[in-house]
Parts: structure tokens; C-alpha cells; sequence
């Protein structure tokens, strides 16, 4: 098992330390490869996604990645940012999948904003396509144009999606449905945007091949509601890139600890990129004071869906659980009367319970 390790920026190497401890506690036989992505990469070499990261991130079946970006490399220019490393890796690996989990661990059920006989219990997956729609959508740009006689500026982007594209990621949401609790609802804006039209025939069409996941449909603006009216009605929600990246968001705030939440990014062949959600949090960095479950969680994610080591990341997420259970918790999810502790005492604490 290749797995390429890039510990990023800001809290990015603390938390990643905390994930690899894990995954050596677990003894796999696995061989890490650390390398530069982000505003590191960026310092080291004037690109965020050096060749020698390329390298190692094509050569291993998994990535793990902490977090890149920072204020220090903010005013440089779009193509050296460190966001664009992030882009251009995705891009690199192929990897049109985004699982996202938003879980609510009844231990935290007070972190949410929502009231916890809403939320207590949540464990939701959004299965968001990753590379198309109008993010990727050409052509695209500002320009300035002639508008009823008028010199202005004008700014367009183009929404599409190709079937086989749409096919591919309802694929991995019925699989992930099939794995879980067997309902998907699929997320669209089919009254107004033809390209959605599509997708919901598509994902009508993909649901015949598999009888045992039970197919809803719901459009966007609603599903938006839904989600903070009674988020778990839902099992798996599959969506295209834009709804995704904001339904994913909000179903993350649910849960109200961004430190707590995994992400996997697959490719056609189970080869991904397992990142928490969170960021660099550079506000915090360097102070052991970043909660490390997120990336941990990560870790497991990994194990599950690329190396298909069901036992091992269970064994993961239950020591999580357990700790959160013992009242450990770090400063972003810490509450009175509980245990406060660092990055490195939580990774302890897991290492504990494992
Ligand atoms: P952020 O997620 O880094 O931080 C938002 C807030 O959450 C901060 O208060 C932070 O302290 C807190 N937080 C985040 N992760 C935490 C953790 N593990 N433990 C405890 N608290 C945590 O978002 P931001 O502040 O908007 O962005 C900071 C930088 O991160 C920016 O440069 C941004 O571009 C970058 N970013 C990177 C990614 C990524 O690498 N995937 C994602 C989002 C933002």
C-alpha cells in the first residue's frame, strides 16, 4: 500500500503527524512518502504542485493530504497560489468523486446551531461530483462587450454535463447508498436547467441496476431547506460540482466541528485523495491546538475506500468514538466539565483506545 503523505501549510503538518501515528499504530504495511503541496511547495519551489509531489502522488494508490493556504501567500498571483496546488492535483489524478460524511457524534450534539433533537445522531454522505459543470465549463470569462449600444463588462460560464460524466458519479453514490442504509436522494434543479434534466434521467436510468437502493429526487433549493428543516431524512445525497460544494458546506456546519469532518476524492479505480474539510486555520497553527480527528478520520476513509480494509478503518473510527465518549476533546469542540487537550494528547488519546 503506496500512500503519499503532503502535510501541506498552517495546521496541516500537526494534524497529518497526529494521522500517521495512527496508521503506523495499525501496523498495515504500508509505505508513506512525504512530498510539498501548497504555499510550502510554493517556498521549496515556486510551484504548489512541485514534479517530484506529481511523482508520488501518481506512483501511490492514496493520498493523504492535511490542509494548504495561508495569509503569507494571499497577494501572489493565481496561478502560484496555494489553492491551485489543491486544483491542479485533483485534476491530475482524475478524481471526480467527493465523499463527504457530516456526522453528529451525540457526544458533540451541542456544537451544532441547530436544536440536537434535530441533529443528535446525524450520519449523512454527500457524493458530490467533482470535475465538470460550470466550474470547468468552457467558454467562459469577463470581456467587454457592446450591451444595447452600451460599452460594458460581461461575464459568463457555461453549465454541462456529459452522460457517461453524470453515469459514473451516480455509480459511486448508489455503491456508497448500497454499503450504508440503501437510500440515495439525488439533488438537481431539473425544472429550470437542462443539463440537470439530464442528470435526473440518467440517475433514473443508472437505478435500474440497482434494485436494492431505493432512488428519490429533490430539487436544489429545497434540498438546502430540508437539510437544516430535518437533515436526517437523508442516507446519501449525489449532486453535481456547484450544489455539491454549497450543499456539502452547509451539511458540514450541521454538525458545527469543522475539525471533526473526512472527505475522500475518488478516481475511477478506487486510487484517492482523503483530506479533512477544514482548512489551514492559520489562526491557530503551530500552537497544538488544531483537533486532529478530522484528518484521522481521513486516514480511515482511506483505508475503507481504497484499500477496502473495512475491519481496520472501523477499528479507527470506534477509537474516535471512544474518545469523544471519555470527554476528550480539543479546544474547538471543548465544552466545560470536559477533558481539554492538544493535537498531539488527542492523537495520544486515540492511540489509546485503538
Ligand atoms: P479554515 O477551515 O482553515 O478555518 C476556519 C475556522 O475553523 C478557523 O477559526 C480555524 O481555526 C478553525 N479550524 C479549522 N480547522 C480546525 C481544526 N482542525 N481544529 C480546530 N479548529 C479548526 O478556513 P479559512 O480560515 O477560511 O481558511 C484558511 C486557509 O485555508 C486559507 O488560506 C484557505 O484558502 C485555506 N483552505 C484550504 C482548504 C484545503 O486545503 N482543502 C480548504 C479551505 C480553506
Amino acid at each position: 500500500m503506496k500512500i503519499c503523505v503532503l502535510p501541506g501549510d498552517g495546521i496541516g503538518p500537526e494534524i497529518m503527524a497526529e494521522a500517521v501515528r495512527v496508521l503506523q499504530a495499525l501496523e498495515l504495511r504500508c509505505e508513506l512518502s512525504e512530498a510539498l503541496l501548497g504555499g510550502c511547495a510554493v517556498d521549496a519551489t515556486g510551484d504548489p504542485y512541485p514534479q517530484e509531489t506529481q511523482r508520488l502522488a501518481q506512483q501511490a494508490d492514496a493520498v493523504l493530504l492535511g490542509a494548504v493556504g495561508g495569509p503569507q501567500w494571499d497577494g501572489l498571483p493565481r496561478g502560484q497560489r496555494p489553492e491551485r496546488g489543491l486544483l491542479a492535483i485533483r485534476q491530475d489524478l482524475g478524481l471526480f468523486a467527493n465523499l463527504r460524511p457530516a456526522i453528529l457524534y451525540p457526544e458533540l450534539a451541542n456544537a451544532s446551531t441547530l436544536k440536537s433533537e434535530v441533529v443528535a445522531g446525524l450520519d449523512i454522505l454527500i457524493v458530490r461530483e467533482l470535475t465538470g459543470d460550470i466550474y470547468f465549463g468552457q467558454p467562459r470569462g469577463i470581456e467587454t462587450r457592446d450591451i444595447d449600444g452600451r460599452q460594458e463588462r460581461f461575464a459568463f460560464n457555461t453549465m454541462h454535463y456529459s452522460e457517461s460524466e453524470i453515469r459514473r458519479i451516480l455509480r459511486v453514490a448508489f455503491e456508497a447508498a448500497g454499503r450504508r442504509n440503501g437510500k440515495l436522494c439525488s439533488v438537481d434543479k431539473m425544472n429550470v436547467l437542462e443539463t440537470t434534466q439530464l442528470w435526473r434521467d440518467v440517475a433514473n436510468e443508472t437505478a435500474a441496476d440497482y434494485p436494492d437502493v431505493e432512488l428519490s429526487h429533490m430539487l436544489v433549493d429545497n434540498a438546502a431547506m430540508q437539510l437544516v428543516r430535518n437533515p436526517r431524512q437523508f442516507d446519501v445525497i449525489v449532486t453535481g460540482n456547484m450544489f455539491g460544494d454549497i450543499l456539502s458546506d452547509e451539511a458540514a456546519m450541521l454538525t458545527g466541528s469543522i475539525g471533526m469532518l473526512p472527505s475522500a476524492s475518488l478516481d475511477a479505480n478506487g486510487k484517492g485523495l482523503y483530506e479533512p474539510c477544514h482548512g489551514s486555520a492559520p489562526d491557530i497553527a503551530g500552537r497544538g491546538l488544531a483537533n486532529p480527528l478530522a484528518t484521522i478520520l481521513s486516514a480511515a476513509m482511506m483505508l475503507r475506500y481504497t484499500f477496502a480494509l473495512e475491519d481496520a478503518a472501523l477499528r479507527i473510527e470506534n477509537a474516535v468514538k471512544k474518545v469523544l465518549a471519555q470527554g476528550c476533546r480539543t479546544a474547538d469542540i471543548h465544552e466545560p466539565g470536559m477533558q481539554e487537550l492538544t493535537t498531539r494528547a488527542m492523537g495520544d488519546a486515540v492511540l489509546a483506545a485503538l
